[in-house]
């Protein structure tokens, strides 16, 4: 062995060991982005623990759920669009085999955001319900609810998202204050895109499709389940091209765009959920987890 190779040799015994104990005592903890708005879908990174490590955390009132990424874990949460502005606290739990539980936390800011009131007139039928018409809203109001509070254990989404239709417009509407034939209604949650009757409507990840309805206000629809509790809507198709149950690819035709439902024109209303947040899915699509 030549002497500089020895020398690199010791070093390298030297230095394994010390930058293992350094990566294992001192998580890194960052979050994407640092300040967050009402709509937005943030991610936090844990790096430096020790493989077979299970973090718990929180952000406020929502739980963090962890996955492997990039060598360490990440998590993804949202912030719901009634969000008020203010400080939120973060805490997250390290339990690695073996250790005592490492316990840390800090708090992000929730800025101001305003959005739009949008004025809409429509039939009085599709506004002013019928008791019988108004217990059906309000039955499959709760069965969506009760689907974005069931979480598969695991992630089914990798990688960018992709929007639902190949149109040249960003979509829009989401968060608007919707004052419908004069009278204040819920805020509009998703995103929506213009397009002709017929249009493609693609899976903006990989999932499982968790349900297909044909609804009062979002007409025939499709949720897709990604895992961890993340979901996005595909609402007034004109047509279903999956079987509950299966398995889609992201880009995967799911349906046609229509005007089923509560709609004006043909357009296709696409929502996101993160745990229980009303998510902006333009956040989704910019979101930078890359793996
Ligand atoms: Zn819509």
């Amino acid at each position: 062995m030549t002497r500089s190779r020895l020398v690199l040799t010791i070093l390298a015994f030297l230095l394994v060991p010390f930058s293992a104990t350094l990566a294992a005592d001192r998580p890194s903890v960052s979050w994407h982005p640092r300040t967050l708005h009402p709509g937005d879908v943030a991610w936090v990174f844990v790096q430096g623990i020790a493989g077979g490590t299970t973090i718990e955390g929180s952000l406020g009132v929502r739980s963090l759920l962890f996955f492997p990424y990039a060598g360490g874990q990440a998590a993804v949460v949202g912030v719901d669009l009634e969000t008020k502005a203010g400080p939120t606290a973060w805490q997250l739990a390290v339990l690695e085999p073996g250790r005592e539980p490492r316990h840390l936390g800090g708090k992000l800011t929730v800025g101001r955001r305003d959005f739009p009131v949008q004025r809409l007139t429509l039939p009085p039928a599709m506004v002013d319900l019928d008791p019988e018409t108004e217990r059906r809203a309000v039955s499959e109001g709760e069965r969506l609810r009760t689907l974005y509070r069931t979480i598969t254990p695991e992630r089914l989404w990798h990688g960018r998202w992709t929007k639902p239709v190949a149109s040249p417009e960003p979509g829009g509407g989401f968060g608007s204050r919707r004052v419908i034939n004069g009278q204040p209604r819920a805020p509009h949650t998703g995103l929506d895109f213009a397009a002709p009757r017929g249009t493609p409507v693609v899976a903006a990840n990989a999932g499982r499709i968790a349900l297909l309805g044909d609804y009062f206000f979002p007409g025939r629809l499709v949720a897709l389940d990604h895992g961890l509790g993340l979901y996005t809507l595909y609402f007034h198709l004109d047509t279903l091209a999956v079987g509950d149950g299966e398995r889609v690819e992201r880009g995967q035709v799911i349906g046609t765009v229509g005007s089923t439902g509560r709609a004006t024109g043909p357009h296709l209303h696409f929502g996101a959920q993160v745990g229980l947040a009303r998510v902006n899915p333009a956040a989704l699509l910019g979101l930078d987890v890359n793996d």
